[in-house]
Order: structure tokens, then sequence, then C-alpha cells
């Protein structure tokens, strides 16, 4: 039976070998930069940043144009292998590698380039392979201009784009798919498409929320904002001695209920995150508002009225930039020239609802929960963003205008727990205990940026009632499932 099954292994393993050739010979013959496991780099090339999930490709392609992405697509049907797209690969879990072994990976590090748009001084086109921080300090230092997007400066705007986009500013300018008024997509037959609220508008609509299902979109087209002159920068943080201090979690809890009532009423201008951070002895709202400092303090005020004095206050000015590389805590948000950093962790997220918000009992015994069972050699945080409320860009636009559904959003709170190297089920269990003691068994959304691989339901929490129509547009442009990976349209629930 062994010698059987060592046998099966041996024989598949030279057939995946030599397809990874044959599918090399082609994108070599396209004149195709192109890696597989023959080459020196293939360690690093191939691991991700959350280092519990490696998936070991065919090959790496890396296009420098959108003819090559192309190619690369056609040579990898050709030899029936799947396609993913790897843009910042700061995926949760390693989902730009494809999410299994044998695929062809298109890296598109050599695509991060941003030019103005020939039509307007407000649009530019990027292409996708561009990191975050990158685009906010060019955007910034070419062209005084600015958009709403996530906080890392690592993670990339192809996977950043495909599935939402988030960031402090994003209740005043919308997600970043809120902000896409075309983008050049490739397909599974290899076609080059634009897609457009005019052009191929079944298209336009998916990707903005899935994009991953339906090629690769190799540049989009932006709306950007002029950079703020000022931009206030805040946090407030409120001290915790949960061991000594009985009535701490119904502290905790008044400080989270007050901040979510204020959050209803929030100017759109606001973008503020609740960090609770490890053995929750320490609960900071913090964030930016998109204005002076003057008429910052009165809304501060309203805030810290609801929630009682803090033990810490910072306020400042800054410009735009200073006030992204803060929030970050960095010097400089370029990525050049600094090592790719990784992690080892997992994470959760739950969407809550304007209608449905939390009770406070959910805080309280949360806080309950993180004090009591927490591992050893083991970190975490939980963050309560801020997505919607009354005033909010995300919650104005209505909820089938994109493939992201959750437009009722008031909260994403994202839970998120490290290590140092090995990985144990009880720190899994730890995190998911965390989001199941707030759910309180309600069935909430997720964000499918905040990738969770071991989600029940998924298509549901992601995309709502959108998934049906994602489905139908998925059948359409890639039935043979040439972009098909866990948690892609399609695939098994
Ligand atoms: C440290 C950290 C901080 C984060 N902060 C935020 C935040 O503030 N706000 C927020 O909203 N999210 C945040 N995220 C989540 C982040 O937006 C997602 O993990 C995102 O998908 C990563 O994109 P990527 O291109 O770096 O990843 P990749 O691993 O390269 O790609 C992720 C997915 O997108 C697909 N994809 C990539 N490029 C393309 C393309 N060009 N066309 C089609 N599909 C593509 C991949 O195939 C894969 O399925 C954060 C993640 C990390 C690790």
């Amino acid at each position: 039976m062994f010698k059987f099954a060592l046998l099966l292994f041996l024989v598949a393993t030279l057939a995946r070998s030599s397809t990874a050739a044959t599918v090399v010979s082609c994108l070599e013959d396209h004149g195709l930069e192109v890696e597989d496991s023959q080459s020196p780099n293939w360690m690093d090339a191939t691991t991700p940043f959350n280092t519990r999930f490696r998936y070991i490709p065919a090959a790496i392609v890396y296009p420098k144009k959108t003819s090559d992405v192309s190619e690369a697509v056609l040579c990898a049907v050709k030899y029936g292998l799947h396609v993913s797209a790897l843009s910042g690969g700061h995926s949760y879990s390693a989902s730009g590698y494809g999410s299994r072994n044998g695929t062809l990976v298109v890296n598109l590090r050599n695509m991060g380039r941003i030019s103005p748009h020939s039509s307007s001084d407000n649009n530019f086109v990027i292409q996708s392979g561009i990191r975050l921080g990158d685009m906010a300090s060019e955007l910034y230092s070419e062209y005084n201009r600015s958009m709403a997007h996530g906080t890392c400066p690592w993670v990339g705007l192809g996977g950043h784009a495909g599935f939402g986009g988030w960031g402090l500013a994003s209740r005043n300018w919308g997600l970043v798919i809120d902000q896409v008024i075309a983008a050049e997509l490739v397909q599974a037959d290899g076609t080059v498409v634009n897609v457009s609220a005019t052009e191929r508008p079944e298209l336009y609509w998916a990707i903005r929320g899935a994009s991953a299902s339906y090629g690769i979109v190799t540049q989009y087209t932006m709306k950007t904002q002029e950079a703020p002159v000022n931009v206030t920068r805040f946090a407030y943080n409120f001290a915790f001695n949960f061991t000594a201090d009985d009535r701490a979690p119904e502290r905790f809890a008044e400080i989270l209920s007050a901040y979510q009532n204020w959050s209803f009423t929030a100017p759109k201008e606001i973008g503020i995150v609740a960090n609770v951070w490890q053995l929750g002895q320490d609960l900071e709202l913090g964030g930016i508002y998109m204005g002076s400092r003057t008429d910052f303090d009165p809304i501060a005020a309203s805030l810290l009225n609801a929630t009682g004095e803090p033990s810490q206050r910072y306020v400042q000015e800054r410009s735009w930039i200073e006030a992204l590389e803060e929030v970050n805590g960095v010097t400089k948000l370029s990525t050049e020239g600094i090592p790719e950093p990784r992690d080892t962790f997992h994470a959760k997220s739950l969407v809550v609802s304007m209608e449905n918000p939390l009770a406070p009992d959910s805080f309280s015994k949360l806080a309950k929960n993180f004090t009591t069972s927490i591992p050893s050699n083991f970190s975490w945080f939980i963050q309560f963003e801020l997505w919607g409320g009354h005033n909010s860009h995300i919650s104005s636009i209505p909820a089938d205008a994109t493939a992201y559904p959750h437009r009722n959003h008031h909260w994403t709170v994202q839970f998120y727990g490290r290590t140092n190297g090995s990985w144990f089920p009880q720190y899994t269990e730890f995190v998911d205990g965390l989001a199941d003691t707030l759910a309180q068994g309600k069935e909430l959304g997720a964000y499918a940026n905040y990738l969770d691989p071991y989600l029940q339901g998924w298509k549901k929490k992601y995309y709502d009632r959108n998934y049906a129509r994602l489905e139908e547009i998925r059948k359409k442009t890639d039935p043979s499932g040439v972009f098909l990976k866990s948690q892609n349209i399609g695939a098994a629930d």
C-alpha cells in the first residue's frame, strides 16, 4: 500500500514538473522573465506575507506590460494550469499564490507606474502592481494628489482594490473601488478589455469587489483629490487594570458603546479606529480628521463627552503625507530598498451593520474572554474600524451598485493573533473565540480583504445578495475556471 502511494506521488510530481517545464519554455519563448524551482531565489519568491500558508507555484512570471500578462495567461491555458495574479503579496492566506500548488503566478511587481490621465487633471492611470505606500508617496510628491486607501505601505493595489480597499479617508472619499472609474483587464482567454460604466458595465460592476475571479487587472483609472493642506492626527488612550479592577470590563464596554453611538452622526471627515492591544490594558481611539485642529476640537469634545476622560491625549496638525506616515508608524511610505516584511498569524473579521449595532454586554463579555484565556508566546489586537455612520460616503452607495455588498456597514471589527514562529491550534481557537464572543450568535458578514480561509458560508458573508449575479458573470467570462481558487466566485462554500 505504502509503495503504491509513493509511486502515485512520484508520478504526480514528475507530471507536475514536466508541465512546469513546458509552461516555462512557453513563457521564455515569448521573452518573458520567469522563475521556477530551479531559480536560486525560489525560496524567497514563494514565501508569502503570512508564513503559515505556503503554496508551490508551477512558475512565477514577471510581466512588464499588458501584452506580457496576456501571453502568460495563454501559456497557462495551453498547459492546463490555473492562473493567479500577485500584486503586493499581502493576502492574509497567500491567495495571490493561487491557494494551491502548481499555479502559474503572475507577479505584477514590474507594473507599478502612475501617469496622469489625458482627459482630466483629477484622474490617474495606476498600474495594479504598485504598493499603497509607493502610490501615496508618488501621488503626493509628484502631483500633490491623494486618495482613500488602506494604511499598510506594503499592501498591493491589485488585491486591495480587488475586494474593497478601506482607509482612514474612506468615510470622506469612499473605498478604493468607489474611486475606480475604469480598468484594463486580461481575461481567461487572454483578451484585453477595458471596463467602465459605459464599456462592459457588468464586468466593471464585478471587479469592484471580486476582481480576482474575472481576470488580471493590469491598470486602474482612479479619481484622486487635491491633497488636504491640514490633517489633524489624534489618539485618545484609556487605561484599564483588568486584574485588579472588577469594574474594568464594564468601563471598557461603556467606552466602546459610547464610541459606537457617537459614530452614527460623526462627520465624514473623521477616520477613526478603536484599537485594543495585547491584554486589553489599553484602548485607543485614534485616527485622522481631514481638516484643521480648530474645526476638530468641538468634534473631539462631543466624542470625549460620551466616552469620559481618557488617560492620555495626543492631537497634532500634520500635512497629508505626514499624517499617513504617522498612522503607519514609518518615516517614509515608499517601500523601495526596504526588506519585505512577513508575519505568522490568523485573522477574522465581522461586519456590524447600522441596523444591528453591538450590545454593551458583548463588549464586557469580550473583555472577560481576552483577560482569562490568552495562550503564551502569542500577541493579538482587535480593531473596531468605523466605515459607516449616516454621513459616510461608503454608506451613501447602494448595496448592489458594486460587487462589494456591505453598504449598510457601521463597523468592521478585525481580530488578529500572531506569533514569531510556530503555530498551534489554540492560537486559531483564541482568535475565533474572541470573534464568537463579540458576535453572540449573530450571523454577521465578513470583509473579503481580511481573508479567512476557514470561513464557513463565505459566499453569503463576503458577498451577501450580490453572490448570485457574480456567479452568473463568472460562468460567462471564465467558464473553465482558469482563475478559480479557494473562495473565488464559483469555488465551494
Ligand atoms: C499589514 C496589512 C495591513 C492591511 N491593512 C488594510 C487596510 O487598512 N484596509 C484594507 O481594506 N485592507 C487592509 N489589508 C488587507 C489587504 O487589503 C488585502 O490583504 C489585499 O488583498 C492584499 O493585496 P495584495 O495585492 O498585497 O495581495 P496579493 O496576495 O498579491 O493579492 C490578494 C488577492 O488579490 C488578487 N489580485 C492581486 N492583484 C490582482 C490583480 N491585479 N487583478 C486581479 N486580482 C488580483 C490575488 O490573486 C489574490 O487573490 C491589510 C493587509 C495587511 C497584511
